[in-house]
């Protein structure tokens, strides 16, 4: 059995702006059933405590992942067939280089959310419980000695802790990450308990907050550029909150801000005035549908009128007609309008709408004519759906119906 490697020097513990860095390469070795080189030493931050991995390049071969054992050894993923037996042969010194932007935002989100995590617990007694650095979202699952309520921290209050962990970027402390020896750990006030018993590794950010973490952080607190809450929401029994940081807080700000920007155009106003400006727009909307309905049924009042004189004028007893604008709507109207103008009257009415017919029938007060009985008749010779009460029914046929020929069959003794 081979002798266990040794762990792997992690150069990241010291400076985070590390990013390029030599090594030696010690073995050739696998991840999750994919090929790994192991060094000597590296500033390759591998995926650990909620934390992404770093990307980059060994040797000019981009990597695909980077991972830890439970040796402590950092597995350097490369892509199938990476190129081991030539530039990264065993004993072979090789240059890593970090892909900065990444490590930058990472640096910056997990800073960001120590304080985060220190500002929730001063200001709501909220303590963390769990975290996680996406790659595009950043989350805080809090819980309170008081959340068997089952409420989620207010809005004031979160509001709160984002203004204090903002104020600790603006006062641009330092944040210090060491291995303090047994004793003087035992006297730090860490915010949790360690997840390792020896090697605990703590990052101090000026006074505000000592929290034992292995991952890559901000070396002043400014650095972190600014904290932004972006979300709250119920879970497990406690609260998550949805956050970001640095360079992706800003983007995200800057993209909102651009959304804000063109809405504004739109409504050429400027950006502040967007809110007054949709404001009046509703109220407009809400005014002219007001009155388009009036105007509907004014224009339905009309349409009944003139469909009474034209059947009086013809000796017939029902009103047979079909709209082909209007829909369902001035169906309705119409049909209510002539039974209650003339209440000796059926009215047998078709509309076309979205891909078909809708048909209704309606009666007046002195009439005995069945509603219900007559729609269905209808929608079975027409080869349709429908029925109602003897007062009232609708249904609905194909498209390609005529309806005055439909309504004489459907009249006509069986
Ligand atoms: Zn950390």
């Amino acid at each position: 059995m081979p002798a266990p490697m040794q762990p792997t020097q992690r150069l990241y513990y010291d400076d985070p702006f590390l990013l390029r860095f030599e090594a030696a390469v010690v073995a050739h070795a696998g991840n999750g059933g994919r090929p790994s080189i192991v060094l000597d030493r590296s500033a390759f931050y591998p995926e650990a405590g909620g934390q992404m991995a770093d990307a980059g390049t060994l040797a000019e071969i981009g990597l695909v992942d980077v991972q830890v054992d439970d040796d402590g050894c950092v597995h350097h993923v490369l892509p199938d067939g990476g190129g081991r037996e030539t530039s990264l042969a065993i004993g072979a010194r090789v240059i890593g280089a970090i892909d900065r932007s990444r490590r930058r935002t990472n640096m910056a989100l997990h800073t960001g959310q120590h304080l985060l995590s220190r500002a929730l617990l001063e200001c709501a007694g909220a303590e963390t419980v769990s975290s996680r650095l996406g790659e595009t979202t950043c989350t805080i699952d809090v819980v309170r000695a008081d959340d068997a309520a089952g409420r989620t921290i207010d809005e004031r209050t979160i509001a709160d802790a984002e203004t204090l962990a903002n104020q600790l970027v603006d006062d641009d402390v330092v944040v210090r990450a060491y291995f303090p020896d047994p004793v003087e750990l035992a006297a730090l006030p860490l915010r949790r308990a360690p997840k390792v018993e020896t090697q605990v590794r703590v990052v101090a950010i000026g006074d505000f907050d000592v929290s034992p973490c292995g991952g890559t952080h901000c070396t002043r607190s400014a650095q972190i550029g600014l904290v932004r809450v972006s979300g709250v929401e119920r879970h497990k029994g406690g609260t998550r909150v949805v956050f970001s940081s640095g360079s992706r807080a800003r983007r995200e700000l800057w993209s909102h801000d651009e959304t804000l920007r063109g809405l504004a155009r739109t409504l050429t106003c400027g950006p502040a005035d967007v809110g007054n400006a949709l404001d009046r727009l509703r109220r407009d909307l809400e005014s002219t549908r007001s009155a388009l309905g009036i105007s509907r049924i004014r224009h339905g009042e009309l349409l009944a009128k003139e469909l009474i004189a034209a059947a009086s004028a013809a000796g017939l007893a029902h009103v047979v007609a079909s709209f082909p604008e209007g829909g369902l709507e001035l169906l309705r109207t119409v049909g209510a309008r002539i039974v209650s103008t003339d209440e000796s009257r059926v009215a047998l009415l078709a509309a076309d709408v979205d891909g078909g017919m809708a048909i209704a029938a309606d009666r007046g007060a002195k009439s005995t004519f069945d509603c219900g009985a007559f729609i269905k008749r209808a929608a079975a010779l027409g080869g349709g759906r429908g029925g109602g009460r003897p007062d009232h029914a609708e249904g609905r046929l194909p498209a390609s119906v005529e309806w005055p020929s439909l309504v004489a069959r459907a009249l006509a003794p069986s």
